[in-house]
C-alpha cells in the first residue's frame, strides 16, 4: 500500500476569507474547504483524510463505496484508492447515469463501477463484499458520502480549526452555515461545538453560536434524524450528557424541490460570487446553500452579525454548468 504524504500529517488549516460583495446587512466570511489540496478539495477530501488512516491500519486491497459515479465522493475515493495503489469498486445507482466531469475523473482513476437499481443497493453491496472475500480479496467499505465516524471526525477537526482561527484573529462568528446532505459535515461541526462547550465548561460564547445546515435534498424530519444519529454514534456514552436539541438546526426551506434542483436566482448569485470574489460554487450544494443562507438571514431578520459559510467543494461541478 502506497502512502499519500499529504494525509500522513494533519491537514493544514483551510483559509478563511472575508467576502467583498454586498449580500445584505451582515459581515460574511468563507472557509475555503474547496481548497484542500487533494483532487479538487471539498468536504469529501477532508473526510477521505480520515478514511485513509482507517485503511492504513488494515490489510486492504480494494476500497469499496456507494454513490453516483458523477459524485464528488466517488471522485475523491477513486483518486485516493489509485494514489494508494489499491483497486476501487463503486456500487452506483442505475437511475442516475449523468456523465459529468466527476464521471470522467472516476474513469481516469481506473475504478470499476457496478450499477444496480436503488432498491437493491444493500443486497448488491453485501453480495459484492462476499464475492471479493471468497476470491481472497480484502475489501474496505466506505458508506456513501463518507458517512460514519471518520467522516464526522473530520468536521470535528474543522470546528477546532474555526475556533483556532477566531482566537488568533479576535473574531467571533455568530453563525456557521453550510450545505447539509448526508449529514456527516453537520454532525462533525455540532459535535465539535458540544465537545468545546464541555471543555470550556459551557462557555457562553461557544453556546450562543448557531450552526445551520441548509438541506440540499432531505426533508427536515429525516434529515435531522440522520444528523442526530451520527452525533449519537460519534459521542457514544457522552451523548446524553452533551447533546442539546437547539444545537442542531437543519432547515429544508431552501431545497427548491429537492436534490439537484435550482433556480435562475441561484444561478445569478453563483455568477455574482464568481465575478466578485473569484470563488466558484456549484448549483447542487454550495451555490444553493449560499443562496439558502442569504434567505435564512433575511427570513429571520438577522443583521449586524459575523457569519461564516463553509465552502464544501464540488469544484468540478462548476464546470459542468459553464
Ligand atoms: C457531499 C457534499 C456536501 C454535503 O455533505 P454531507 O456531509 O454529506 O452533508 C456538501 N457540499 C458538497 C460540495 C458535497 O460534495
Amino acid at each position: 500500500m502506497k502512502q499519500i504524504a499529504l494525509f500522513e500529517k494533519p491537514l493544514e488549516i483551510t483559509p478563511v476569507v472575508p467576502l467583498s460583495g454586498d449580500y445584505g446587512a451582515n459581515r460574511l466570511y468563507m472557509k475555503r474547504d474547496d481548497m484542500i489540496p487533494f483532487s479538487f478539495g471539498g468536504n469529501k477530501a477532508r473526510k477521505a483524510a480520515e478514511f485513509y488512516k482507517e485503511i492504513k491500519k488494515k490489510d486492504i486491497d480494494v476500497v469499496m463505496t456507494y454513490g453516483s459515479n458523477s459524485s464528488n465522493h466517488c471522485r475523491i475515493i477513486a483518486n485516493m484508492a489509485a494514489a494508494m495503489g489499491l483497486s476501487c469498486h463503486i456500487i452506483s445507482p442505475e437511475e442516475n447515469r449523468e456523465i459529468l466531469y466527476n464521471t470522467r475523473l472516476v474513469e481516469q482513476f481506473g475504478a470499476s463501477v457496478e450499477t444496480c437499481p436503488v432498491s437493491q443497493v444493500a443486497e448488491t453491496i453485501d453480495r459484492r463484499i462476499k464475492t471479493f472475500e471468497k476470491e481472497g480479496r480484502k475489501p474496505y467499505f466506505i458508506t456513501g458520502g463518507g458517512h460514519g465516524n471518520p467522516g464526522t471526525e473530520s468536521y470535528v477537526k474543522a470546528y477546532e480549526e474555526i475556533e483556532g482561527w477566531e482566537k488568533e484573529k479576535g473574531i467571533h462568528f455568530d453563525y456557521i452555515f453550510h450545505a447539509s446532505g448526508t449529514g456527516a459535515t453537520q454532525a462533525g461541526l455540532v459535535c465539535g461545538q458540544l465537545l468545546s462547550e464541555e471543555k470550556l465548561q459551557k462557555d457562553a460564547e461557544s453556546r450562543s453560536r448557531k450552526i445551520v445546515g441548509i438541506s440540499i435534498a432531505r426533508e427536515e424530519g429525516r434529515g435531522r434524524e440522520v444528523v442526530k444519529d451520527s452525533i449519537r454514534e460519534y459521542l457514544g456514552g457522552r451523548f446524553e450528557k452533551l447533546y442539546r436539541e437547539d444545537a442542531l438546526i437543519f432547515t429544508d426551506k431552501y431545497r427548491c424541490g429537492g436534490y439537484g434542483a435550482y433556480t435562475d436566482e441561484i444561478k445569478a448569485l453563483i455568477d455574482k460570487v464568481m465575478k466578485q470574489e473569484g470563488i466558484p460554487m456549484d448549483t447542487t450544494y454550495v451555490g444553493k446553500a449560499f443562496w439558502g443562507m442569504l434567505q435564512y438571514l433575511r427570513d429571520n431578520q438577522i443583521d449586524n452579525k459575523k457569519i461564516l459559510f463553509i465552502h464544501t467543494g464540488g469544484t468540478p461541478l462548476y464546470f459542468d454548468r459553464l
